[in-house]
């Protein structure tokens, strides 16, 4: 079961394979893995501790950062993920980034952007999407057109409380559909990143 790996210098957490939306690009579909682990498919969710002792087999200050970003939404598990940050900011300097879909306060049913203060240092959130109707057809939420409205609302708490954030989306989208995210990414004052599909 793979619980860490790594990119380049940064040490990915991979806690879930939960996730509410089904989008087109989601490297699960093709894929088993991303880097040079095995798989990222979890036979069970592994527990905090099970999570912690996996973290304490890496010096985590030979890191450039440590990354919540595996087959799944990493805030599906918003109270492990709370606790893993303490335990890493407890023991290490390393910044902390969670790559994220956005919904948190749609799966928990409460505001989640504040729980993440002084324990996140960047957090990169899936805009994927100008509008609503876009954002439907490219992450396929189960929450439906409320969706989009949520991700835009936890972004601007976030931009309270986390130093650095980020929207992404991924060089499928038209040229069109990328600058409409470019404008509303620049009217939030939240920088905006375009990304490659990973194949
Ligand atoms: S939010 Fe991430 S894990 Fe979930 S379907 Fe989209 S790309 Fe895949």
């Amino acid at each position: 079961m793979t619980i860490l790996y790594k990119i380049d210098n940064s040490l990915y957490v991979n806690i879930t394979n939960k996730c509410p939306c089904a989008c087109v690009f989601c490297v699960r579909l093709e894929h088993d893995s991303v880097g040079e682990c095995e798989s990222l498919w979890l036979e069970k969710e592994p527990t905090l501790e099970e999570i912690i002792d996996a973290f304490e087999k890496h010096n985590l200050e030979d890191y450039d950062q440590i990354v919540f970003c595996g087959y799944g939404e990493p805030l599906e598990r918003l109270d492990t993920v709370v606790e893993i940050c303490k335990w890493i900011k407890a023991k290490s300097k390393t910044p902390i980034r969670i790559n994220t879909n956005g919904l948190a306060d749609l799966i928990h049913k409460k505001e989640t952007a504040p729980t993440l203060e002084g324990l996140v240092d960047s957090i990169s959130i899936s805009l994927n999407a100008p509008d609503v109707k876009s954002y439907l057809e490219i992450a396929r939420p189960k929450f439906g057109e409320i969706s989009f409205s949520h991700l835009l609302y936890f972004a601007s708490e976030c931009k309270k409380v986390i130093p650095q954030i980020t929207f992404s989306v991924v060089d499928i989208l038209s040229g069109e559909q990328i600058e409409g995210c470019k404008r509303l990414a620049s009217e939030m004052g939240i920088a905006l990143r375009v990304r490659e599909m990973i194949k």
